[in-house]
């Protein structure tokens, strides 16, 4: 059923807490954390508790969740003190643009200029 938890799926298992991670905040529909391979010096990934391969398919399914992820972002924004300095989120969707988790999750990344090239 749309929005369960996958077997294979790495996130599914940060949710349930049979994988360890490095959680910075946490309500009762999201979960962030920090990347394990960071490419800033703030590098975290916000995701939904519930399971969708990507975060167009979320926001098409369950958009209050979607609005929540980006309202979390922004607070994962402030703790970070990255507001002012500037910080980019990205989406990757779809392994052609570099996707390599396929459970929905937004990354915010800053601490260091975020005003190179998109790619
Ligand atoms: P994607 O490329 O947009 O799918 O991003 C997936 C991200 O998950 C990558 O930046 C990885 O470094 C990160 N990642 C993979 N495994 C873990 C983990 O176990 N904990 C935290 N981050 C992870």
């Amino acid at each position: 059923m749309a929005g369960e938890p996958q077997s294979d799926c790495l996130f599914c298992k940060i949710v349930a807490g049979e994988i360890p991670a490095t959680v910075v905040r946490e309500t009762d529909r999201t979960l962030a954390f920090r990347d394990i391979s960071p490419k800033a010096p703030t590098h975290i990934l916000v995701i939904p508790k519930v399971h969708y391969p990507n975060a167009a398919e979320l926001a098409a399914a369950e958009p209050e969740i979607a609005g929540e992820l980006l309202a979390e972002a922004g607070e994962v924004a402030a703790d970070e003190k990255i507001v002012e300095s500037g910080y980019r989120l990205i989406f990757n969707t779809g392994a052609g643009a570099g996707q390599t988790i396929f459970h929905a999750h937004v990354h915010v990344l800053g601490g260091r200029p975020m005003n190179e090239n998109m790619v």
